[in-house]
């Protein structure tokens, strides 16, 4: 779901204000996976909502409408994704412009820049090893699939970093419950005690998750850094634009640093004649300015 979590650079509220009006353009699109949600974000604690709610239409919950042991909430819609159908999606666009997939090992990203060329590296908890940055820190996340016993709106707790947070998204006849954040920790094992205390916060907070029946367990790793990367560094005549350390929040930064990162390639290569290319996307009505344009001429096929 959008909404930046666990990443930190000051350029955070840009990059994921530019994904959030990409993404609810996607969401006009049947096929990507994205639709925008409403839900409840609350605290257990009284805190300010986060600086990225300005960006968002949002209403203060009546206290009365509160999950017990929450002491403010925040009413909004965001654009949340069928992770499995966007990676589809995304991964169909990219072959309709032109680009190609290969899946391979990296073992040293300067063997695998060709000279004089640059190349992107989004490799998340890889680039620890790959970019030799000891900064990159991975944090556990579990989640609990479930059948949807009619849940239409997400939940989301807003809570102090390090903290368990407790939340459900549904995906029409499923509903992922959340969360963990096991810092340091890198198996993908499912954890049985974290399975029963996610089911335990989320019933406390939605009874008709009672008995739902668990479809599946997943488990993923954030790549967490105490500051998001997005440069450009040299290696000999070669370049390479780092894209990484996302944390919590890749999907919600995802365009907004993809923005930057095409731009950093472009001003590498310097071409004379990108800006006037054919745009297949973003979709018309998300009324991008020209950073973006820059993009999508970035992925348009090569003129024949
Ligand atoms: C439980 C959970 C819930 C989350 N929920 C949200 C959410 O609601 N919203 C949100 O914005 N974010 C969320 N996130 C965070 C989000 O998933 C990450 O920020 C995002 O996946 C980071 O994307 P990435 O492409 O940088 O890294 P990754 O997704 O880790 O992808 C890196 C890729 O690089 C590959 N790779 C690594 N090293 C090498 C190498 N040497 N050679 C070749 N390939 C390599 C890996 O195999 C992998 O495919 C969640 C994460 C978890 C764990």
């Amino acid at each position: 779901m959008w909404g930046p979590y666990l990443a930190d650079h000051e350029r955070v509220p840009e990059w994921s204000k530019e994904t959030l009006k990409i993404l609810r353009g996607l969401a006009e699109d049947d096929d990507s996976g994205v639709t925008v949600r409403e839900g409840v974000e609350a605290t257990r604690i009284e805190m300010d909502p986060p600086a990225w709610i300005a960006d968002l239409e949002y209403s203060e919950c009546p206290p009365t409408e509160l999950p017990d042991g929450f002491v403010r909430g925040w009413q909004y819609a965001i654009p949340v994704a069928d992770m499995p159908v966007y990676l589809k999606y995304l991964e169909d666009r990219l072959k309709q412009a032109g680009g190609r997939l290969e899946q391979g090992v990296v073992t040293s990203l300067e063997t695998v820049t060709p000279v004089d060329a640059s190349v992107v590296n989004c490799t998340g908890l890889g680039a620890g090893e790959l970019a030799q940055d000891a900064d990159v820190v991975p944090v556990r996340g579990q989640l609990v699939e479930v059948e949807n016993p009619g849940i239409k709106k997400f939940f989301g707790e807003y809570c102090q970093e390090g903290a368990e947070p407790t939340y459900f998204l549904p995906h029409g006849n499923r509903v992922v419950l959340g969360g963990t954040h096991e810092r340091g920790r890198t198996d993908i094992e499912t954890d049985a005690e974290s399975v029963a205390g996610i089911i335990q916060r989320c019933v406390a907070v939605e009874p008709a998750l009672q008995n739902a029946k668990i479809l599946n367990y997943r488990v993923g790793i954030r790549p967490s850094r105490p500051k998001v990367r997005v440069e450009r560094v040299r290696l000999g005549s070669r370049h390479v634009v780092h894209n990484y350390g996302h944390g919590g929040s890749g999907f919600s930064l995802s365009w907004g640093c993809a923005r930057e990162v095409v731009n950093l390639v472009l001003d590498i290569q310097q071409p004379p004649d990108r800006e006037g290319d054919v745009l297949p996307y973003p979709p018309a009505d998300t009324q991008l300015g020209s950073p973006s344009r820059r993009m999508a001429a970035w992925i348009s096929p090569p003129k024949s």
